[in-house]
């Protein structure tokens, strides 16, 4: 796959990088070997300094990264806002947490003393996707620094100049060369870095097959790593739930990113006493969507990223009408605004779609959908609700609505999945952990048990 940055609002190439030679890849390894001698004897509170620093920058030049973020993926100006400033928020929350979560834990044993010490491990790789360029590699890059690793990043390769730009803060946050470095190099060089001595670990958000891969080449080389993979997310209504609220905020959940979340909701499973209303609800809701120009500040909906990504989309929603399901809401392409506009008519738009109809049957509903097209299932009760959602592989994140506190107890026991947000939508925190189960991944990111993924989680015993 060439390096390089497409504009999906036009199809327009706007630049293209070679990639790195063996002998640059090498350069960059030792530099973070040799770097990670150093830095790890860094105290927490100088890290925190460079951490804060890089915070501060990304506040600072937040218009311009988000400006990137919209040219080089296509999401919309105001979501490449937020984007930016959560990456400066999971800086700030690692520099002040760190030293918290990593202090010493003491044990009481027949040992004078005995004890946990969280300690860095090295240089980690961090194979990461374009849907959120900023946030997925800030997640990573902030607990791993703090931890005292160094980090090497693989960004996708439709995201080279944010990769460039991410590597560019922690260098003039005053991190020291090689804490944090950029390699822009195809995935099929992603084998010979993780069979490298130096690198003690990986982590990869992204499909399953790029997950299932890096796993197997570190597995050859017994090392760790953590996997965010991707998630077909039910949105479970109950007829006790706030009607209005959960209609509101299920086309959110649905289109953010322009439908190219792992947490977007993408599965609604809605009661059948309630299933007519909130449609209709959705329907109202998705009819007041803008799809435009992400640059627009009036835009709801962007292009989705890849004239591929185009491709796949027209191809699963005529998949679930050959296997029954009905366009309950979708537009002709060719009637949006932006067919109309020369400039936008090469752009990767899909419209905003609902299909009714599928049953468990259909193999599409099994797959994820990245785009946004909601696909809507009826339940008898509460029990074949709770069948649907778990009836995937995927298990990273489940949102269900209910006012009733049994109902809540029992969706948040019995559904299979990483995550689960009743009456509100599945997002990520720093203070939370954020992970799947099943084909999603493994391994939990941010939080204190994102930190400590990457520690030598050593037990000390004194006599
Ligand atoms: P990929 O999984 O192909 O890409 C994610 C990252 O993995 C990129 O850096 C990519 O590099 C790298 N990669 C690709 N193949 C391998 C491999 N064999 N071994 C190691 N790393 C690899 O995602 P796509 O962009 O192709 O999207 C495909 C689907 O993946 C989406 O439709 C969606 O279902 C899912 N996805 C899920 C995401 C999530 O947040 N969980 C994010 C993005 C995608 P390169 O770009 O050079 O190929």
């Amino acid at each position: 796959m060439a390096i390089r940055s497409i504009n999906p609002s036009t199809g327009r190439l706007i630049k293209e990088f070679t990639p790195l030679t063996e002998q640059e890849i090498e350069i960059k390894l030792s530099l973070a070997a040799d770097c990670f001698r150093e830095y790890r004897r860094f105290s927490f509170e100088e890290r925190a300094g460079l951490m804060f620093k890089a915070a501060d920058l990304l506040e600072n030049r937040r218009d311009d990264y988000a400006g990137l973020i919209s040219a080089e993926m296509g999401k919309t100006i105001r979501d490449s806002r937020a984007e930016v400033e959560k990456s400066a928020w999971v800086c700030r929350y690692y520099a002040d947490n760190a030293a918290a979560f990593m202090a010493d834990e003491m044990v009481a044993t027949e040992a004078k003393q005995s004890f946990v010490r969280y300690q860095p491990i090295g240089p980690v790789l961090a194979v990461m996707p374009w849907n959120y360029p900023f946030w997925q590699v800030f997640r990573f890059a902030a607990p791993a620094l703090m931890a005292g690793n160094v980090g090497l990043l693989k960004h996708a390769s439709n995201v080279p100049q944010s990769a460039l730009e991410i590597e560019r803060i922690f260098l003039q946050a005053g991190f020291p060369e090689g804490a944090f470095q950029t390699l822009l190099i195809p995935a099929g060089r992603i084998a010979g870095l993780t069979a490298d001595p130096r690198i003690k670990a990986a982590t990869l958000t992204g499909s399953e097959a790029a997950g299932a891969s890096l796993a197997a080449n570190c597995g050859g080389n017994l090392k760790k790593t953590v996997l965010e993979l991707g998630g077909s997310d039910p949105y479970i209504v109950l007829p006790d739930a706030d009607m209005e609220k959960a209609a509101a905020t299920a086309t959110r959940a649905r289109l953010v990113n322009n439908g190219q979340a792992c947490i977007a909701a993408k599965r609604f499973i809605l009661h059948h006493e309630i299933a007519d209303d909130f449609l209709n609800r959705l329907v109202a809701e998705y009819g007041k969507i803008r799809v435009g120009d992400p640059a627009d500040e009036s835009t709801d909906l962007g292009p989705l990223v890849s004239s591929q990504a185009l491709e796949e989309i027209r191809d699963q929603v005529a998949q679930c009408v050959a296997q029954g399901g009905t366009i309950a809401f979708g537009r002709d392409p060719e009637e949006l605004e932006t067919y109309k506009d020369p400039d936008l008519r090469g752009g990767y738009y899909f419209p905003p779609t609902i299909i009714t109809g599928l049953t468990q049957a259909a193999p599409i509903s099994k797959q994820e959908i990245f785009g946004p097209v909601a696909m809507i299932f009826r339940a008898r009760d509460l029990d074949e609700a709770i069948e649907i959602a778990n009836a995937t592989e995927f298990g990273l994140g489940a949102s269900a609505w209910t006012g009733n506190p049994e109902n809540a107890e029992r969706l948040i026991n019995e559904i299979e999945a990483g995550n689960v947000f009743i009456n509100s939508m599945v997002k990520s925190d720093p203070r939370l952990p954020f992970g799947g189960i099943k084909t999603s991944g493994y391994g939990r990111e941010l939080s204190a048990l994102g930190l400590r993924e990457f520690t030598n989680i050593k037990t000390v015993w004194v006599d």
